[in-house]
């Protein structure tokens, strides 16, 4: 089971908005833009798996917006996007109004990156689900790394919204003060404790 989640993200007032991993059902998510308002001016990407990024080339045609991604993830997306926006972590961006930060959080892909929206909204990829982390047994991932980076979302205000990639969880939106207090893979306090989660 795949359940993804996609999101756009807007601003209701400058009627900017960025798609957030578009994979499936692109068509009805444009529909969805449309309808409200709202131009979709930049794809934001987690990560460069296919489920993540198998819709890419249909909205790069049906609205022209370029394309955010860590270079270290970048191989993929060259054929899909017209133009290419490397990001790093602390670079930062605006969707109309909102700003946006990314945070490079490496281990389940090496460029794996979340989003940071006006302070206080994650958008994490596969990086950190509700109750669990992603996988980090796949080919290009690293087990150190992801720690590493789910401890540097762990300092994060503890109201941050959380808004992961699949829906792996009990609730789709978690807050990081929540997972900080129930997800192993949040709570384990050094590497060998977040290792030996089965
Ligand atoms: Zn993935």
């Amino acid at each position: 089971m795949m359940r993804n989640f996609n999101y756009l993200i807007g601003d209701p007032e400058t009627k900017e908005c960025a798609y957030v991993d578009p994979a499936w059902e692109v068509d009805r998510l444009l529909k969805i833009a449309k309808a409200d308002g709202y131009q979709v001016k930049k794809i934001l990407l987690t990560h460069n798996h296919f489920d993540h990024i198998g819709g890419v080339g249909e909205v790069v045609q049906a609205t022209g917006a370029e394309v955010l991604i860590h270079p270290e993830d970048e191989a993929p997306v060259r054929k899909k996007a017209s133009k290419i926006v490397p990001i790093r972590n602390g670079t930062e961006f605006k969707i109309g109004r909102l700003k946006v930060e990314v945070v490079h959080t490496p281990g389940h892909t090496p460029g794996s990156s979340c989003y940071l929206v006006d302070d206080f909204t994650l958008v994490t990829g596969d990086t950190l689900f509700q109750g669990n982390c992603g996988r980090c047994d796949l080919p290009g991932s690293d087990p150190k790394k992801l720690y590493q980076s789910l401890q540097q979302l762990k300092s994060l205000d503890p109201t941050t919204k959380v808004y992961p990639g699949h829906d792996y969880g009990v609730v789709p939106v978690t807050t990081i003060g929540y997972e900080r207090e129930h997800n192993p893979t949040l709570r384990a306090e050094f590497f060998k404790q977040f290792d030996a989660i089965p």
